[in-house]
């Protein structure tokens, strides 16, 4: 039988997640395993300085006390004990585009399942509350299909935004920018102690191409942007080569092997 390992960084009480999971029942057997609270923006990190426990919910749901790379690595390792045909994250609340693919637990839990050779996408809903995950299960569901049917390209994941409200249709998408301009509020607390508040500011000004993943939900179409593993920058390696090797040797007073 197929077997589909769901999680997300939102937490397991997450409606994103709920609604996820009971929609993909319809391809397989689907196993949850997801943080025991919010860890939005918990990036790729695991948890090596404390012990983790993982927790029975409820059937078929675990909840660990960690971080979503956390719940994919013991999903697969201790909960499943194999490997998933696929593995969904989401479904978030709020978008995941442009700079966020950094920050984002949503994505960095694909990013493990990858890792792990598991099929993987990341699906969050753009907007704000009240959240619908209607469309967006839908969208995962049809998704899902695909994905078991076809594959992914090797080390790489699908960074998956459905707009809210109407869809207007689908746009594979390359990822955009951000340009954050306020990112810290200050404050002073009740015992009058200053305080910094990361990521209150006014939304995002953004510089985008049309090909991009911004453009595309803010035009209400669902984004499908290819991330992979290898985050070498290509274009650069030559320029690199030619104009730092030498001069960094040079510098350092190093004699060069090449
Ligand atoms: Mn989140």
């Amino acid at each position: 039988m197929t077997s589909i390992l769901v999680t997300n960084d939102d937490g397991i009480h997450s409606q994103g997640l709920v609604s996820l999971a009971n929609t993909l029942e319809g391809l397989g057997e689907v196993t949850v395993v997801a943080p025991d609270r919010e860890k939005s923006a918990a990036s790729h990190a695991l948890t090596l300085h404390r012990p983790l426990r993982i927790n029975a919910w409820r059937d078929g749901y675990y909840m660990v006390n960690g971080t979503p790379a956390d719940c994919v690595y013991l999903g697969v390792v201790e909960v499943l004990d194999r490997r998933p045909d696929l593995l969904v994250s989401g479904i978030n609340r709020g978008a995941n585009i442009g700079d966020d693919v950094t920050y984002s637990g949503t994505i960095a839990a694909a990013f493990e399942g990858t890792i792990l050779g598991i099929p993987s996408f990341a699906i969050s809903l753009v907007g704000n509350q009240p959240y619908d995950f209607c469309n967006a299960s839908r969208v995962a569901l049809t998704l899902a299909e695909k994905v078991l049917d076809r594959g992914l390209p090797k080390d790489t994941l699908l960074n998956v935004n459905v707009p809210s409200g109407e869809i207007k249709g689908v746009r594979t998408t390359r990822q955009g920018k951000h340009i954050y301009e306020e990112l810290v509020h200050e404050g002073i607390d009740p015992r009058g102690g200053k305080y910094y508040w990361i990521g209150s500011g006014e939304a995002p000004h953004v510089d985008q191409g049309a090909d991009t993943d911004y453009m595309a939900v803010r035009d209400g179409y669902i984004s499908v942007c290819p991330l992979h593993l290898d985050l070498t920058h290509y274009e650069s390696l030559e320029t690199l080569r030619q104009n730092w090797e030498g001069d960094l040797e040079g510098a350092l007073a190093l004699e060069s092997s090449s």
